[in-house]
């Protein structure tokens, strides 16, 4: 008994909650078809007058070849017409729930999809169960849906699977002058093959998406007049990442997430599009440049510093300690002042770093240097003696740590501290729906 089937003459679904009027009743020439086992079904209790709720049924009173994926195929197809009644709710929004670049006999396993249109813009919302179809099945659903419904934009909305999430701990980024925190994955190859097919891969966490952009580690290449080994508090600084955004390359390391309100992606014109998502990418990406140089001009320092003329061991030393970080003055070749020798100054912990120094994916809980240095943002420049205690700097790590742990132990899986979700419109009871049906029951 299924509550729902593909009706293939008239190639929709149907959901018997929705009405089963005009439909005719019984086998119906093979009309309808079970979307777990694919054979034909009999609409029962179609009559008016019947005194139970319509259902489908299999023939002579069989059970369901797949009877689990029957149950499963029922209660996904609840949940995809929860999706499609939300979309409705949304003003100026219609939805309805499709088969799409199915064939019969070879079921994806993919729930239908909802297509939902808001003016001129027609977008494909996923919300696949717990697994998703491999990558052949992924491309024919993406294809489909911009074939035959005209779909701009293909949204899957997933389930966050722990395993995959832990896998490379988070990435530690500068936004606003803070640090921020970004879930990271590695990516399997039925999300890699949306993404290649134009389609886009969201989770989704309570009312927050999290939405990927690609994180590509590099080393930074050491030239002429540089000293890029021993900074006081940093593990390894020519260990450094680029971004590939509004989506992660192919051929990125691995994806880190940003997490903005659901509600904001039904706001704007462009519907069921990551704005808030892409400006924090414009922002890391940005953020970039001026990092890269920050270091190279450091590392350039730093050298001056250390092969300074006069009496080297003692400037060496200095530097070690920490304290020998000039001021930004790039001509000043060999004329580093003498470092005070303020003690207290030797947790100058690379105040001016003006993105994130994140360098690992900081998998470790308390990496010894870089979720660390909270640098002070903008300026490039640093203050000769840096009065900034750098607010979220942890304790003085020590400067040798060891190397990043390529595959770190998973941490504790933090929940997503983002903006604060904006104020929403939608009525209580429809976000207790959403939440329900997109919050991961
Ligand atoms: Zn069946």
């Amino acid at each position: 008994m299924g509550k729902c089937a593909w009706d293939v003459v008239a190639d929709r679904l149907i959901w018997v909650e929705d009405g089963v009027a005009g439909l005719p009743g019984g086998l119906a020439d093979g009309r309808y078809a079970c979307l777990a086992c694919w054979e034909s079904v009999m609409l029962s209790g179609y009559k008016p007058d019947a005194m139970i709720s319509p259902y489908f049924r299999h023939q002579n009173g069989a059970d369901c070849a797949d009877l689990e994926r029957e149950r499963q195929a029922d209660a996904e197809m609840k949940v995809v017409i929860q999706l499609r009644d939300w979309v409705r709710a949304i003003p100026g929004f219609t939805g309805t729930v499709e088969i799409v670049g199915e064939a019969k006999g070879g079921p994806s396993g993919l729930p239908p999809v909802v297509i939902a249109h808001c003016g001129d813009t027609t977008v494909a919302i996923e919300r696949p169960g717990d697994h998703l179809p491999g990558p052949d099945a992924v491309r024919r659903r993406v294809r489909a849906a911009r074939e035959h419904h005209g779909v701009e934009r293909h949204v899957w909305f997933l389930k966050k699977d722990r395993d995959q999430f832990g896998q490379f701990g988070t990435h530690t980024v500068r936004l606003g002058g803070k640090d921020t925190v970004h879930d990271t994955l590695a990516p399997n190859e039925q999300q890699q093959a949306i993404i290649a097919a134009g389609g886009h891969v969201y989770w989704l966490d309570g009312k927050l998406v999290l939405v990927p952009y690609g994180i590509h580690r590099f080393r930074h290449s050491v030239r002429a007049g540089e000293d890029w080994t021993n900074w006081p508090r940093w593990r390894d600084p020519q260990d450094d990442w680029r971004i590939s955004k509004p989506v992660p390359s192919p051929n990125a390391d691995y994806w880190g997430l940003v997490p903005i309100p659901l509600t904001s992606m039904t706001r704007t014109r462009a519907v069921f599009h990551p704005a808030q998502a892409h400006q924090v990418m414009d922002e890391l990406y940005a953020g970039q440049e001026g990092r890269y140089h920050w270091r190279r001009k450091h590392a350039r320092e730093l050298y001056a510093a250390r092969n300074a003329p006069a009496t080297p061991a003692a400037v060496a030393e200095a530097a070690d300690a920490g304290q020998l970080i000039p001021p930004a003055l790039p001509e000043q070749q060999g004329a580093v002042p003498e470092p005070p020798a303020a003690p207290d100054q030797t947790g100058l912990q690379v105040p001016n770093e003006p993105s994130d120094q994140s360098d690992s994916p900081a998998a470790s809980p308390a990496p010894p240097d870089r979720t660390v240095s909270a640098p002070t943002p903008e300026p490039p420049s640093l203050p000769p003696t840096p009065p900034s205690p750098l607010p979220s700097a942890p304790p003085a790590a020590p400067p040798t740590a060891p190397p990043p742990p390529t595959v770190p132990v998973p941490p504790p899986y933090p929940p997503a501290t983002p903006p604060a979700p904006l104020p929403e419109q939608r009525p209580r009871g429809l976000r207790g729906v959403l939440r329900r049906l997109l919050g991961g029951q």
